[in-house]
């Protein structure tokens, strides 16, 4: 996210600040391995900018890769519609929305998170198709993957039912001008949150001109509602936020063990290339590398609750290594959080933004304490993630 953008965020409230706070941080790289001759990395990206403080990055792992947004055909009438992203550089509108045309409407995967993303969307599939979307499935109801529902005026919209009762809660308190947000929205477009209205609870099949699209619920995993879309024929996962690619994953709504079940459950599918909410295109190498993050900040958080420590003192005392790298290293405070609440049984399908916020003030006091101020990470930028919806 460039700076402008990054503190312009910062003094919005939480709700505003997600739109541009949950892809902020976002973005990621290229590791395309399994993607094969579809991966090429662009020689365009955009320079990297200096990000806020965050967790220190490890000099012995390389740092991810950098790419730009595209929309990329993945098999005939599949496309995936890449965010640009890498260290420090722009993600907003971030989340990864996925494309298949049939012989009359397209079916979107996700609606990105505004005006901006959304209509470029829209347009470059109108422009390479000639055809409007008459489907929109949102994997689950974080707001960088349903506030743009609004612009698909066209479109029957379907998810799982807890996406949808998550949006209808949210709708009541939805804006109802979008804020300028740069790559977001330019804060003259009405606003409104349109919920799914259509829901199914376990798998749904669509077949799409000759393109067989398998829904495949997915939760509890990164929400209690997530949903993917299998393409048998291609051997393509839209995984939604169940698949985060170089880039930190956030847990806040999440059950981290069964979310690591889930990767596992795909590494036995016949899947060759995942479109990750979040980050490049990759392959089961990519999700079973996201699932080691948990495992691997899993054995350290244990150490430390085992030991009676805090979340944010754990938090603050956690190397990971090459996933220390990743971006968004800042989620580890969050993610460590919602590890605790697994093991001390209070979790719930809900954000717990009032222990997020503790234990991230306790990771700065021990940051202070050791005198490592370029790595205290300012509330706000926690609090934008309160809020996905
Ligand atoms: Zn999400």
């Amino acid at each position: 996210m460039e700076e402008s953008n990054k503190f312009a965020a910062l003094q919005l409230s939480r709700r505003q600040a997600i739109q541009a706070g949950a892809g902020a941080v976002l973005g990621s790289a290229a590791m395309l391995a399994g993607a094969g001759a579809l991966a090429k990395l662009s020689a365009q990206a955009p320079a990297p900018v200096q990000a806020t403080p965050l967790p220190a990055t490890d000099p012995k792992f390389p740092m991810p890769p950098t790419w730009n947004r595209e929309l990329r055909q993945l098999a005939p009438n599949v496309y995936a519609y890449i965010q640009g992203g890498g260290p420090g550089v722009s993600a907003a509108g971030v989340s990864n929305p996925g494309m298949i045309a049939g012989s009359d409407y397209l079916l979107a995967i996700d609606a990105t998170q505004g005006p901006i993303p959304a209509n470029a969307f829209i347009a470059a599939s109108k422009q390479t198709t000639g055809k409007d979307f008459g489907r929109l499935a949102n994997t689950h109801h974080h707001g960088d993957h349903v506030n743009g529902n609004q612009f698909f005026t066209h479109a029957e919209i379907l998810s799982h039912p807890y996406c949808r009762d998550e949006c209808v809660k949210a709708a009541a308190t939805t804006p109802k001008m979008w804020d300028k947000v740069p790559g977001v929205a330019e804060g003259t477009e009405a606003r409104k949150l349109v919920p799914p209205s259509v829901t199914f609870k376990d798998d749904l099949t669509y077949f799409i001109g000759g393109t067989e699209v398998q829904f495949k619920f997915a939760g509890p995993a990164h929400t209690w509602g997530d949903i993917m879309a299998y393409l048998p024929q291609y051997k393509i996962l839209f995984a939604g936020d169940v698949a985060f690619f170089w880039v930190a994953p956030y847990a806040n709504n999440s059950y981290i063990t069964k979310w690591i079940e889930v990767c596992d459950k795909i590494a036995g599918w016949d899947v060759d290339i995942i479109v990750p909410g979040h980050g490049p295109i990759g392959g089961k190498k990519d999700l079973a590398e996201m699932a080691n993050y948990f495992r691997v900040l899993g054995v350290e958080a244990r150490k430390r609750y085992d030991g009676k420590m805090t979340p944010g003192a754990a938090a603050a005392e956690i190397r990971l290594g090459r996933f220390d790298n990743w971006i968004g290293p800042e989620r580890l405070i969050m993610d460590v959080v919602r590890w605790y609440e697994e093991w001390d049984s209070t979790l719930t399908p809900d954000y717990n933004a009032m222990a997020v916020r503790e234990a991230t003030i306790e990771y700065n006091q021990v940051k202070a304490g050791q005198k490592k101020m370029s790595e205290i990470i300012p509330l706000s930028r926690m609090e934008a993630f309160a809020d996905p919806c």
